[in-house]
């Protein structure tokens, strides 16, 4: 399993190790103040090395490592900030750049800006410096420094194993197509052979056995839309499920998706009662996508319903005539308050959904339904009361732009 290593030893107990610095000044005097300061500071340990020149300090940096540099602005060369964007200059990882806190003589705000603008770390008035303001300052900025690259650390850490995570993903993709094409492959020579001999073509049926028949032929069906709703939940977590995008006809896209749900209908004896309220007759989709989405609600209305299932497949157009709105109400076991907000949710089955209701599937339609209608530009939603039934409604856009489309593309 992966997990974050929260690395606290990183930013805790600060004045615990002997802290490395680097003091970068041309006044000789004032190193030996600061170094006097330092011991005196009796609850932490220092190592101290010190130069008088910014070409110096270059060196000092490139061979050892310091904890924080205190940097005059006035060196001989250069200033103080120069000498910062050399020693920093090319290090992209936040540990590699040491923290710095700018000293000058003469202090004003727009210096103090200044400096921490261009990459100090804090701001020190010479003439004010004392063991107080000197060891906050060497403090805060040290953990401050500590924190970043913690927090870095982690961000790190979390690219990577989300790398690791987008390679697996797409891995079990993968196998899934593989999978899904290796086992639809005989079970499509299964299907035409049971439904030969249900037809009588290696003789004689009688009644019982045809039903049998059909009901392996149904359970055929039922694996076959499985491993398509697997395969389709990959293609959107890959991003790879493409739409083609063409003016289609709202009537081609009704009739196919209720004669997918007919002989379903009219064993539980139930009805579909379809209006159409609009005066339009195209829409712009992917046909063969909105058509699986449509049987995807219907199917579910015949599904999730008591006997005799009363279907009402309402299409209209919005007030500003932007839009259509389709809905199926069924009069079904409907949906609870706890459960409505998960319903789109992958894999989610509502209540005892999947051993209550016969055929209930694996949990994937509905959410491979909102993210075909969010890539058509449209919404779905869910209004339901329980025992009494459920409405699930989508939009559409009238105009969409025709083209082949998926998301990465
Ligand atoms: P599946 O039907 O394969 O379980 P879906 O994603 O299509 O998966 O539906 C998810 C869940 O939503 C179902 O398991 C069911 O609990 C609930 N559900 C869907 N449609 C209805 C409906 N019309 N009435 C009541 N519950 C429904």
């Amino acid at each position: 399993m992966l997990s974050v290593q929260y690395n606290l030893k990183a930013t805790e107990n600060v004045l615990a190790d002997p802290l490395r610095i680097l003091i970068v000044d041309d006044d000789e005097l004032y190193i030996q103040l600061v170094r006097r300061i330092l011991q005196r500071i009796g609850n932490r340990k220092y190592d101290i090395r010190s130069v008088i020149t910014g070409e110096d300090a270059i060196m000092q940096c490139r061979d050892h490592t310091f904890d924080v540099l205190l940097l005059d602005y006035h060196l001989p060369n250069m200033t103080g900030l120069d000498c910062l964007g050399s020693i920093r200059g090319g290090r992209t990882r936040k540990v590699d750049k040491p923290p710095a806190i700018l000293c000058t003589a003469e202090g004003s705000e727009s210096t103090a800006g200044l400096a921490l603008r261009e990459g100090a770390d804090d701001y020190l008035q010479k003439a004010h410096i004392n063991d107080n303001s000197l060891s906050r300052s060497i403090s805060n900025v040290v953990t401050r420094h500590r924190l970043n690259c913690e927090i870095e650390r982690q961000f790190l850490e979390l690219k990577k194993m989300n790398g690791e995570l987008e390679k697996k993903n797409r891995e079990i993709g993968h196998f899934y197509q593989k999978m899904s094409h290796e086992v639809k492959t005989p079970l499509a020579s299964a299907r035409e052979f049971l439904s030969l001999v249900r037809d009588g073509v290696s003789g004689e049926v009688n009644g019982q056995q045809s039903e049998l028949l059909d009901y392996a032929l149904v359970s055929c069906d039922q694996l076959n839309r499985h491993f398509d709703d697997l395969v389709d939940m990959t293609k959107l977590d890959l991003q790879k499920l493409p739409l083609i995008i063409k003016e289609c006809s709202l009537h081609d896209i009704v009739q196919r998706s209720t004669a997918s749900c007919v002989a379903k209908l009219r064993e539980r004896g139930g009805k579909i009662h379809y209006k159409k309220n609009s005066a339009i007759d195209t829409v712009h989709a992917d046909q063969d996508r909105i058509v699986q989405v449509l049987s995807n609600l219907i199917g579910n209305a015949i599904k999730y319903s008591s006997e005799c299932p009363e279907i009402h497949l309402k299409v209209e157009l919005n007030s500003d005539a932007q839009k259509i709105i389709v809905s199926v109400a069924d009069n079904g076991i409907g949906v609870s308050a706890d459960d409505t907000q998960f319903i789109f949710d992958k894999l989610y089955q509502a209540g005892t959904a999947s051993t209550d209701c016969l055929g209930a599937g694996l949990g994937l339609g509905l959410s491979i339904a909102k993210e075909i209608v969010t890539l058509h530009g449209g919404k779905i939603w869910m209004e339901s009361e329980p025992g009494k039934g459920s409405t699930f409604t989508f939009t559409l856009p009238l105009k969409l732009l025709e083209k082949q489309c998926c998301p990465s593309c």
